[in-house]
């Protein structure tokens, strides 16, 4: 399955976590390289690198491994190994110290590895936890390596005036860990932001559908119907002409009486799902109310306007018959949309039609003759 989100999801703040996966898959692409470099260069004179490193190494590897193949597992692979990684700095920045012939070798062997391991661990953690999470467990690592590293100092002989150092090591990931919380804090306020505007979208979506279809056949309304007339009036041209059709189910209220008013929905849906089968897809489909359907068709004209009705004609019944077991007929009117018609005047014209019809003896098309 892909995993990857739409540019849109990642806008409405869905997936601030693949973000974060992606981030991470960037460093361990970036990092892999520079921990091999390393071993191969410092390796040889160097026990920490020669001895930690290739573990290292095999942990992002895998934990890449996870991000690609079982993201699901990412989030607790992150913080089992963010902490593996912490402890493991904690234990080379200790060591290096008491190693050291002297104060000042065991201070320049800190910087700037594990000191970039503290920082690269803190920047993990604002990405994979929350901000207070996140805040909690920076100062309680950076207090760690902090603490360890000026109990180390203190007691090597010469170590005195690192002590102080260590300390002000410490203060500088305090500030680093306090410009973390702002970022995040505006990741957060960004990402409910942006949450917020994908419901109040969802909800005007809902209230637009509900204003423009017809809740029981999921098809335009009168109320849509009504702009689509309008707005085709405004296209109108010689070029453009639009077919009106007008059309009610023969009987009805016979199929309601004897086959009770669930089963009369059910057609009303089918007659709706199988006209719009025979459209074309700028033809508008709209339930007026009842059982009573009209078709815009633009681009249609009074000839290919009654060809359309006397298909659906023909075809409405036996498709019924075919879904649901029984023939319901239809009597239609056409026309078409003139420059001077207002959408009630088309409406009347092309009803009149209908009604010529009905009165034909119903199952009939009728329209204008001209
Ligand atoms: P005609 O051939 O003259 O059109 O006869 P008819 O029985 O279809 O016409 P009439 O207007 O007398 O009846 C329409 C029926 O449509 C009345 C009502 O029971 C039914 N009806 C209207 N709206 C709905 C609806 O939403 N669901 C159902 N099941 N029936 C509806
Ligand atoms: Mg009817
Ligand atoms: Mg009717």
């Amino acid at each position: 399955m892909d995993s990857r989100p739409t540019l849109a999801a990642l806008r409405r703040g869905q997936d601030l976590a693949w973000l974060a996966r992606r981030v991470v898959a960037f460093g361990i692409v970036v990092g892999a390289p520079i921990i091999a470099a390393t071993w191969f260069r410092d390796g040889p004179h160097d026990a920490w690198v020669r001895w930690g490193y290739p573990p290292l190494g095999a942990v992002l590897l895998v934990f890449g491994w996870i991000l690609i193949r079982r993201p699901a597992w990412a989030l607790h692979a992150a913080i089992t190994i963010l902490v593996t990684l912490e402890v493991g700095w904690v234990v080379i920045a200790v060591g290096r110290i008491e190693q050291a012939p002297d104060a000042v070798t065991a201070w320049t062997s800190l910087i700037p590895t594990p000191l970039l391991g503290v920082v690269v661990c803190l920047i993990v953690g604002f990405l994979f936890q929350s901000t207070r999470t996140a805040l909690l467990h920076g100062a309680a690592y950076t207090g760690l390596i902090t603490g360890a590293m000026a109990v180390e100092f203190s007691r090597r002989p010469d170590g005195g005036e690192f002590v102080w150092q260590s300390v002000r090591y410490g203060v500088y990931l305090g500030v680093f860990l306090v410009l973390l919380l702002v970022l995040s804090r505006a990741k957060e306020h960004v990402t409910s932001a942006v949450a917020e505007a994908a419901r109040a979208d969802a909800t005007a979506s809902r209230m637009r559908d509900m204003a423009y279809l017809d809740e029981l056949t999921g098809i335009a309304n009168r109320r849509r119907l009504l702009e689509e007339l309008g707005y085709q009036a405004g296209l109108l041209g010689p070029t453009h002409p639009v077919g009106v059709l007008y059309f009610d189910l023969d009987h009805f209220k016979v199929v309601n009486d004897t086959r009770g008013h669930d089963l009369g929905d059910q057609v009303l849906r089918s007659v709706a799902e199988i006209t719009r089968r025979h459209l074309r897809p700028g033809d508008l489909l709209a339930r007026l109310g009842g059982e009573e359907f009209v078709v815009v068709a633009p681009g249609t004209d009074h000839v290919h306007a009654v060809r359309l009705a006397e298909r659906l004609r023909q075809a409405l019944p036996d498709e019924l018959e075919a879904a649901l077991g029984f023939r319901v007929t239809a009597s239609f009117g056409v026309t078409d949309l003139r420059a001077d018609d207002s959408a009630a005047s088309v409406l009347r014209r092309v009803d009149g039609f209908m009604y010529r019809a009905k009165a034909e003896g119903r199952d009939k098309v009728s329209a204008a003759s001209a």
